[in-house]
């Protein structure tokens, strides 16, 4: 089993590379974060994120459930639950976070054999009208996003890996080429 961390600018895609790998290779599983903020419509509670009050956020990291966590957009808090790594151990899957850069950095911290990759979009502007066309932030939402992903850009470098999303199906067929070689390797 790998850990798989998967980071990059809000808009760049991870989401859709996440679901395209999850549907064309079994041996995948996503990890569901813990998050404080509210239920986007059609997001499923257990599925997308389990969504927690603040409270309960508090006691997930003082009862040390969590292997990272981070305030992120500065206003809610994600985590990643350490019993998603027993889940993926148990069905023998690779476990994939999605989760951002301050939260890559503490799992390459605690867990150097994770995978790290940052997923970048071909261009600043094609990042910036992919975060317009979805429709799901607001204006100053947006702007929030712009801005952390200049910050996030800049540490491509710290990654294992960097892929391009400009192709759905070729970069999901990439991240598990380099999900799957790795291990073959240790
Ligand atoms: P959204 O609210 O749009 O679902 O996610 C916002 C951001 O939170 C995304 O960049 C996503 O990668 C990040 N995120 C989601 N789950 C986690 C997590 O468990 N830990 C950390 N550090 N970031 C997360």
């Amino acid at each position: 089993m790998s850990l798989i961390v998967i980071a990059g600018p809000a808009g760049v895609g991870k989401g859709s590379l996440v679901s395209w790998i999850l549907e064309h290779d079994h041996r995948f599983l996503l990890s569901v974060s813990a998050t404080t903020r509210a239920p986007r419509p059609g997001e499923i509670d257990g599925v997308h994120y389990q969504f927690v009050s603040k409270a309960d956020f508090d006691s997930m990291i003082t009862n040390d459930q969590l292997l990272e966590w981070a305030v992120v957009h500065g206003t809610h808090y994600y985590g990643t639950l350490i019993s998603e790594l027993a889940r993926a151990e148990a069905n023998d899957q690779h476990l994939l976070l999605e989760i951002d850069l301050q939260g890559a950095r503490q799992v390459k911290k605690r867990l150097p054999e994770a995978i790290s990759i940052f997923v970048s979009a071909p261009s600043f502007e094609i990042l910036e009208s992919r975060l317009r066309n979805r429709e799901t932030e607001t204006d100053a939402e947006i702007q929030t996003r712009l801005e952390t992903a200049k910050a996030e850009l800049a540490a491509a470098h710290e990654f294992d890996f960097r892929v391009i999303n400009d192709d759905l199906a070729l970069t999901g067929q990439k991240i598990i080429e380099i999900a799957t070689h790795q291990e073959r390797e240790t």
